[in-house]
């Protein structure tokens, strides 16, 4: 038995949640990540290959005390040994909570595979259920993958599924509540999330940001919002109670990242498809695990460099300083 270090930062905040990015390719085009003709994609030969995955996931469970993790990218479907780097990780640990976020092309054949592998569930992201405004914001026409997709994952078993939902200004943030109620009519968990300074280009503003407010204002025209009596803790949404008469009652969150950091709170860690640890989403600097794991580093060495890397997490991410940076990386490439 090998003995556990948290990864452990200077303000004592503990990161067990994983979020590990197995590609930063993606076949939608979804305007607040990408511009319309994707991006310089990172060579094959910088991408850790399914065994460092592996291996990597196996030290941040069995020596660093990660007890989730998260596969997300660019877009993990697209990635050819998704669902056996899946069923690999889930034999390192039985007890560890695995997911994916999707953007749910190509769920409707994977979904029962990656729950034979051991998945636990899926986060799929979808900002409006009108076809048109799906293609404007994805630039692709792909609705009804999605959809089908979503079906599949609660066939497969993989819930309670969350759905992620990014409102743009004059674009989808009058269709809030359409997306709320046929989301609850599913049993899916909604949650919208303030658009972020992550895209590659540079195109956010936070005048053109819907905030949190914003969202809870359209949502209550037409429901009744309760806060939910569980401690948020961790977790960033705020949760709610949804009751919109006629039995339709569910759940709903929002993600104040901007509005309502809740960095003081954050468990997150971040592995790039290259290889690099991230203490945050917004970090200016990362840690080259891949290099070393190419050296021949031991498993031991590779989890004394993760606890070095965690230790110089920022107190929080910084949007509001005057001196704020977005980061080089776009969320496609950090791994959302
Ligand atoms: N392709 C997958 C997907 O879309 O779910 C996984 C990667 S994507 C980068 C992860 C999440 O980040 C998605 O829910 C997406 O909506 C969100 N996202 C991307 N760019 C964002 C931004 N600028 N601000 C807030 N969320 C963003
Ligand atoms: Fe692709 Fe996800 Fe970015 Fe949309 S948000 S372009 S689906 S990586």
């Amino acid at each position: 038995m090998v003995e556990t270090t948290p990864l452990t930062d200077r303000y004592g905040r503990v990161a067990s949640d994983l979020r590990i990015s197995l590609t930063d390719k993606c076949n939608l085009r979804c305007s607040y990540c990408m511009p319309a003709e994707g991006l310089d994609w990172l060579p094959n030969e910088r991408l850790l290959s399914d065994d460092e995955i592996v291996r990597l996931a196996a030290i941040a469970v069995q020596r660093l005390g990660v007890r989730e993790i998260r596969f997300t990218g660019g877009e993990p479907l697209v990635r050819r040994g998704l669902v056996d780097i899946v069923a690999r990780t889930r034999a390192v640990d039985p007890s560890v909570e695995l997911s994916v976020t999707t953007n749910g092309l190509g769920l409707a054949k994977l979904a029962r595979p990656l729950a034979d592998a051991g998945l636990s569930r899926v986060n799929v992201s979808l900002d409006t259920v009108r076809p048109e405004t799906f293609a404007t914001i994805t630039r692709r026409d792909r609705l009804h993958d999605v959809v089908e997709g979503l079906e599949a994952a609660a066939e497969a078993g993989l819930g309670p599924i969350k759905i992620n939902a990014v409102l743009l200004r004059d674009v989808n943030d009058d269709q809030a509540a359409e997306l709320l109620e046929w989301c609850v009519t599913r049993g899916y968990q909604l949650r919208f999330i303030e658009q972020m300074p992550l895209d590659a280009q540079h195109g956010w503003s936070r005048e053109g940001m819907v905030t949190a407010d914003e969202t809870f204002e359209r949502l209550e025209k037409e429901f009744t919002l309760t806060p939910a009596h569980e401690p948020r803790g961790s977790a960033p949404a705020e949760l709610f109670h949804v009751d919109g008469g006629a039995g339709v009652v569910g759940t709903v969150g929002v993600i104040a990242s901007v509005t309502r950091p809740f960095c003081g709170d954050c468990d997150r860690v971040r592995l790039t498809a290259d290889g690099q640890v991230r203490n945050c989403l917004f970090a200016r600097e990362e840690s080259d695990l891949r290099t070393a794991l190419r050296n021949g580093a031991s498993d031991e060495e590779l989890a004394s460099r993760w606890v070095t890397a965690m230790a110089g997490k920022l107190p929080g991410h910084g949007i509001d300083d005057p001196t704020f940076l977005q980061p080089d990386r776009p969320m496609s490439a950090i791994g959302g």
